[in-house]
């Protein structure tokens, strides 16, 4: 049975091909599928009754299963999905006045062990295929649509979600070989169709792999920095000990030349007392020096048993004004569907109580 929300349009094409039809079927499934949302093979009523019927028993389209499906007062929605073995992960919505975003997972936990994310503190359990990665998206259109929430731009028949951003549970260049194909698909124009500015991927800083990006697929890149020197990043996102800042923010530098945005999105996060003196700011400044960038910074969240604090909102925007005094423009992430867990760092796919597991030598490492 193949699920068809695994195929890139690549695959779906060689699908129908092996199927013996004409490549725009392909087309006008996909469109069935990442448009309309359909699940069920029998509601594409322009195709021929025999290739329904054929499809129906080879074929079918799942996304993982809904444990949880919450919504914020603030509109802000979660849903748990079921990745087996005990094991969840998150997607959240996150509406606005012009646009609606979707946070999704790349892996079922995450081996990279970043000092104060819960999500790495659970470990790693296994990547999410394709069809697990794009069911998020499909899963949410789908259920936003049938909802029906006013947003402008669904009346004028768009899809309920306008901006992806691969922020949620893992990381998502260490599951390459299933993320590349669902990026494809998010920016087919017979699938969602979105244009690569509005498609971001968060890393860490897989060197390897952000240049195989560049050439692959580039859409919007944020880099997870959280410290200006290598001393301290070594400890709050230990794959800087293989990946350096040197060699991290050349390797931004070359994305760059081929990056939707002619800027990078430096994500940090700002812990009380330990990255967040003016000392680290002024640091910062010279470490993105000859990169183009934003930067983000974003409050901690806490989450049960973590060993940092959230720094005091005064000091948050000292430390952005004094890199916008610098030149660089900072936000401030405006912390969003608090009542319900959704913040970043907090998708931690709660129905699992396990052992960690530490899988850092089974980071994937590329050639060059
Ligand atoms: N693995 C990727 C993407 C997922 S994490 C990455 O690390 O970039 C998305 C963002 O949330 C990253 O910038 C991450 O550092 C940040 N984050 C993790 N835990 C957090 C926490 N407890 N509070 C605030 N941000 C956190
Ligand atoms: Fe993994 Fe990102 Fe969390 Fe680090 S911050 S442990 S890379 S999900």
């Amino acid at each position: 049975m193949q699920n068809l929300l695994d195929l890139s349009p690549d695959g779906l094409a060689q699908h129908f091909a092996a199927l013996g039809e004409k490549p725009f079927r392909a087309r006008q499934v996909s469109r069935w599928i990442h448009q309309r949302f359909v699940g069920d093979v029998d509601a594409m009523t322009d195709l021929a009754r025999p290739l329904r019927e054929r499809l129906a028993r080879d074929a079918s389209i799942v996304a993982p299963a809904v444990i949880r499906d919450t919504t914020a007062a603030d509109g802000t929605r979660k849903w748990l999905f079921d990745a087996g073995n005990g094991n969840a992960v998150e997607a959240v919505f996150i509406p606005e006045d012009d646009r609606g975003t979707l946070c999704i997972s790349s892996q079922a936990g995450c081996a990279l062990d970043c000092a104060f994310c819960s999500t790495g503190k659970q470990g790693f359990n296994r990547n999410l295929t394709t069809g697990e990665i794009v069911g998020q998206l499909w899963h949410a259109n789908r259920t936003l649509l049938r909802d029906g929430a006013p947003r402008p731009w669904v009346d004028a028949g768009r899809a309920p979600i306008t901006n992806v951003v691969m922020m949620g549970m893992g990381e998502p260049l260490a599951n390459y070989d299933a993320v590349v194909p669902a990026l494809r698909l998010f920016l087919d124009d017979n699938a969602y169709g979105l244009s690569r500015r509005r498609v971001t991927l968060s890393t860490s800083g897989l060197v390897p792999w952000i240049d195989r990006l560049r050439d692959d697929c580039p859409v919007a890149l944020a880099v997870s920095l959280h410290a200006p020197d290598d001393a301290l990043r070594d400890r709050l996102v230990p794959i800087n000990r293989r990946h350096p800042l040197d060699e991290l923010m050349a390797a931004c530098r070359r994305y760059l030349e081929r990056a939707p945005r002619d800027f990078v999105t430096f994500e940090y996060v700002m812990l009380d007392g330990v990255n967040d003196q003016p000392s680290h700011a002024e640091a910062l400044v010279e470490r993105v020096a000859d990169v183009p960038c934003k930067l983000n910074l974003i409050p901690f969240n806490p989450f049960p048993g973590s060993e940092f604090r959230t720094s005091p909102r005064e000091r948050v925007l000292a430390f952005q004004r004094q890199l916008m005094d610098a030149g660089i423009v900072t936000t401030v992430r405006r912390t969003r569907g608090d009542d319900i867990d959704a913040a970043c760092g907090q998708l931690a796919g709660q129905v699992q109580d396990r052992t960690k597991r530490r899988l850092s030598t089974r980071i994937p490492v590329v050639a060059r």
